[in-house]
Parts: structure tokens; C-alpha cells; sequence
């Protein structure tokens, strides 16, 4: 058992302290939010993660797990620090480190005779946990400053599970013996340890991020191409996802990715690139895709409707993702306030996020419901995919619309299923379906035939649906 402090009472480093309390570790939280630090001492999460409850009372009545907003005390007794404090992106697309440096400082004043290994498990940008040593060798000898980098791989929504089962562990850290002791605090899990350079562990963080997105962003591209030439992108992500070389997971298309990692990671990464005069054109590709998403459902809408001006929109979801409360850099909100932008009012309902939402988007009318979402609208629109949806009751959705317009824009739902209930269906790179839909199929064929121009299908489809 060894005693770790976790500087950090946010999402990584709540999961964190819970899961190496599981693990049989003393954990010492500190958190510098007074507020959050005493409503933690009190038993009170403030994230909403399946599994962490159970484990963090579980850890807390076995007094492995405690919270403090006391460096000292935590320090005092500790071997290793965990840093999870955050890296916001600045405006430029680079990682503020100032909690960073900050939580250094702070370890270093606490510290007595003996300095912990300070573990960087925050995402940061290769060359960061260098700049840690640097910080500590300010103040204390060679010999004092070991710092590990130790990427978090975690998805919010199964936090959890990824922690206690990761594919690997990523230990980066110049010195052998430093890395192997941190390796060591995982060693129940018995998964892959990755032991390399601090730099290339910070690397390897960055680089998975960015190639999610991209592969996320790649295959909206291909929707936009499907959808042009009358093809389901979903039976082509299908099949290309069973190619092992490809992998069928964020093969996803529709309104993007968000969320408080992969946005500011891909920045990140073509920020540092910049930094060192090396041309991203994939990473700005994908950055640059998934910024478009929000206004094609816009557009989409547009033409199907008309002028959006005065119109009502019902969004099933806000969180960035299912399974979480988290609204951070939701590709939802995003689509919301275009919907806004352009005249309309929007009716929402999401089964975890409406306090987040609700906090800083006022202006959205909040259902109680799924339901309430449809009440007099002129098209729905599922901007994230929780599964509860998928078994909505279709019939009772379409009585209560004002258009029986549905826009799957995860292509989440089962498109027979919503065509018998009477609603017209529009996916992301996927023909329309609906019993109006059948002329297009003619003008497509025109089209490839070279005898007609581009077809415009949807848009007369569209006009049915009003
Ligand atoms: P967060 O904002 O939820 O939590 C950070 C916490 O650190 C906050 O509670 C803040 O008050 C606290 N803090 C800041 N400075 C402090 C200090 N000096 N001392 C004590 N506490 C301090 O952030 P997060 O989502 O947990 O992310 C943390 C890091 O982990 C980021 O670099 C992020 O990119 C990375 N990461 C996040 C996820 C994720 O899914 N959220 C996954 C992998 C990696």
C-alpha cells in the first residue's frame, strides 16, 4: 500500500482517488474550492459518474480515502502526488498550465525533508512534467525532483471502468526505478505498462485524442459524401468498423465531438505543432469539420422547413456525450445557440444535464421530459445519443409535434421504427425516409444519368414535411 495525495477534485481526480482507494492505496484529496473541498468532506460528488458513489463512500468509510484543502497535511505523509488539476485551452489553441505550475509551487511549500514523485496526470502538452522538474529544481536538489508524466485515459460516463480496466498504463519518466514505483501503484490491475520518456507519454496523450477526432470527423466527411450520392453512412461505418485495421468505435458520424478533452487536446496538439513549425493539415482538417457540424443540422433544418425565424426546435440531449452531466463543449449547446442565432425557440430535455444547462443557458425552455421536448414543435432533433431515447414512444412523439419532422443527427434511431410512426426521418449522411421520399430516389437516378442537375432531394422532401 502506498500513500498518494490527488491535487485536483475535478473529474479525473475524483476517479482517480476513488479507484487507487479500491485498490488498497491511502488517497488524500486536495481541493482548492473551498466550497467543492467541504461538500466533498461531507460525502457530496459533484459529478455524476456510474460506479463512483459505491467506491467513493466505500473508500471513505474505510478511512483510505479523505479530503483536504490542507497541502500539509496531505504532503506530509504522502510518496506520491498526483496532479488533476485542469489545462484549459487559451484563446490561441494552446494549454494554460497556470493550475499547473500553481499545484507545483504548492506541493513544493508543503513538502517537509523528503519530496514526493510528483505524477502529472493532467493532459498536457510534450514537455510539460520538464517544465515540473525545472519548477521543483528551483527549490530542492537534483536528487529531489522526480516527476512522472501519466496520461489519464478515461471516458467520461465509464470513468470508472476505464480506470480499473485500462488498456494500458502510460508511465513516462526518464528515471527507471521512479517509473517502475509508479507502475507499481497499478500493479492489481494486471494490465499493459507502458514505460517510455516523459515527452513521448505526453505525446501519446495528445496524439490518441486528436486521431479520435479525426477518425470522428473523417467519416463526417463521408457523410456529407453519402448523403450527395444517396448512400447510409451508417451501413458504411458498419462495415468499416469490422476491419480490424480500422476499428469500429468514434466511427459515429453526426453533430461531432465536444466535451472537456478532445477540442482543447486536437488545439493542443496543432498549437504545439505551430510552435515548432510543423503543418498540421489533418488535425486543422478535423478541427475544422467538426465545427461545420452544428450548421449543417442548421442548414438541413432549412431547407426542410423554411426560414427558421419563429419556428420551435425540441433537442433531445445536452450533455457532450451520454451518461454524464457534462455540458462542457457540448456539440448540443453548440447546435442550440445556432438555433437561436437564426430566430428560433428551443424546447430541451436531457436525463442528466438540465441543472448544468440551465445554470448558463437560460434562454432554452427546459422539459420535463423527452416528450415536453416535442410539444408543438416544428422538428426534433436528437443532438446527443442517450439510449432511453431509442425507446421513446414514436406514436405519442408525433401526436404531439407540430411537424412530423425528426432529425436524427446521431443517427441514433431506428429508421423503420420512426417512419411508421408517421414522422419524416433525416439522418447525417443518410437518404431521408418517409413515405413522401420516393420521388428523389427518381431524381438521384436523373442525376447519375447526367440528366438532371445536382439533386437538391432533401430540400424537396423537406418542403413535404412542413
Ligand atoms: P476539472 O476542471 O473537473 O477539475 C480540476 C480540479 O482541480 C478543480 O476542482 C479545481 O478546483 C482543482 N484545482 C485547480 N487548481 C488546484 C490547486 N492548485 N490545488 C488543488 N486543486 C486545484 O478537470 P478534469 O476534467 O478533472 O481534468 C483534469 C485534467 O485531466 C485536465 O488536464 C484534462 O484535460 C485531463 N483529462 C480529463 C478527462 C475527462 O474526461 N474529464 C479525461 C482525461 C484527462
Amino acid at each position: 500500500m502506498s500513500t498518494i495525495t490527488v491535487v485536483g477534485g475535478g473529474y479525473v481526480g475524483l476517479i482517480t482517488a476513488a479507484c487507487f482507494a479500491r485498490l488498497g492505496h491511502r488517497v488524500h484529496v486536495v481541493e482548492i474550492d473551498t466550497r467543492k473541498m467541504e461538500s466533498l468532506k461531507a460525502g457530496h460528488l459533484p459529478i455524476r459518474e456510474p460506479g463512483l458513489p459505491e467506491i467513493w463512500e466505500q473508500g471513505a468509510a474505510s478511512g483510505l480515502l479523505s479530503v483536504t484543502g490542507s497541502y500539509k497535511e496531505a504532503i506530509s505523509t504522502s510518496e506520491f502526488v498526483f496532479l488533476a488539476v485542469g489545462t484549459p485551452p487559451r484563446a490561441n489553441g494552446s494549454a494554460d498550465l497556470r493550475q499547473v505550475v500553481a499545484a507545483v509551487r504548492a506541493v513544493i511549500g508543503a513538502a517537509g525533508g523528503e519530496m514526493p514523485v510528483i505524477v502529472v496526470k493532467s493532459t498536457v502538452p510534450p514537455g510539460t512534467t520538464e517544465l515540473v522538474r525545472d519548477v521543483v529544481l528551483e527549490h530542492r536538489p537534483y536528487d529531489d525532483a522526480r516527476v512522472v508524466s501519466n496520461p489519464e485515459f478515461l471516458r467520461e460516463g465509464l470513468a470508472v471502468i476505464d480506470f480499473m480496466r485500462p488498456s494500458r498504463v502510460v508511465v513516462g519518466c526518464d528515471d527507471r526505478e521512479t517509473a517502475e514505483s509508479v507502475g507499481a501503484l497499478y500493479e492489481k490491475l494486471r494490465r499493459p505498462v507502458i514505460y517510455t520518456s516523459t515527452r513521448s507519454a505526453e505525446m501519446i496523450k495528445y496524439a490518441s485524442n486528436a486521431f479520435l477526432c479525426t477518425k470522428v470527423s473523417f467519416m463526417n466527411e463521408i457523410a456529407s459524401l453519402c448523403e450527395e450520392i444517396g448512400v447510409d453512412v451508417v451501413d458504411v461505418s458498419k462495415a468499416l468498423g469490422m476491419d480490424p485495421r480500422i476499428g469500429s468505435s468514434y466511427l459515429d458520424a453526426g453533430l461531432g465531438w465536444g466535451g472537456s478533452c478532445l477540442p482543447k487536446d486536437i488545439a493542443g496538439l496543432a498549437w504545439t505543432a505551430n510552435r515548432v513549425g510543423v503543418q498540421t493539415p489533418i488535425l486543422n482538417s478535423a478541427i475544422k469539420i467538426n465545427a461545420r457540424q452544428g450548421w449543417l443540422v442548421v442548414s438541413r433544418l432549412k431547407e426542410m422547413i423554411g426560414d427558421l425565424r419563429g419556428k420551435t426546435i425540441g433537442v433531445l440531449g445536452l450533455a457532450f456525450k451520454p451518461n454524464c452531466d457534462d455540458i462542457r463543449e457540448s456539440p448540443s449547446l453548440r447546435l442550440i445557440q445556432a438555433l437561436i442565432a437564426e430566430g428560433c425557440e428551443v424546447r430541451a430535455y436531457d436525463p442528466m444535464a438540465m441543472e448544468a444547462a440551465a445554470h448558463n443557458y437560460p434562454e432554452i425552455m427546459y422539459c420535463t421530459d423527452a416528450y415536453g421536448a416535442a410539444v408543438g414543435v416544428d422538428a426534433l432533433v436528437l443532438a446527443t445519443a442517450w439510449p432511453q431515447f431509442q425507446s421513446l414512444d414514436l406514436h405519442k412523439v408525433r401526436s404531439l409535434m407540430r411537424r412530423p419532422l425528426l432529425m436524427d443527427a446521431r443517427n441514433a434511431f431506428d429508421v423503420n421504427a420512426v417512419t411508421e410512426a408517421g414522422l419524416v426521418y433525416a439522418g447525417i449522411g443518410r437518404p431521408m425516409a418517409g413515405p413522401e421520399f420516393e420521388q428523389p430516389q427518381r431524381e438521384l437516378a436523373q442525376h447519375l444519368r447526367g440528366t438532371r442537375g445536382r439533386p437538391r432531394s432533401t430540400a424537396a422532401k423537406g418542403q413535404h414535411a412542413a
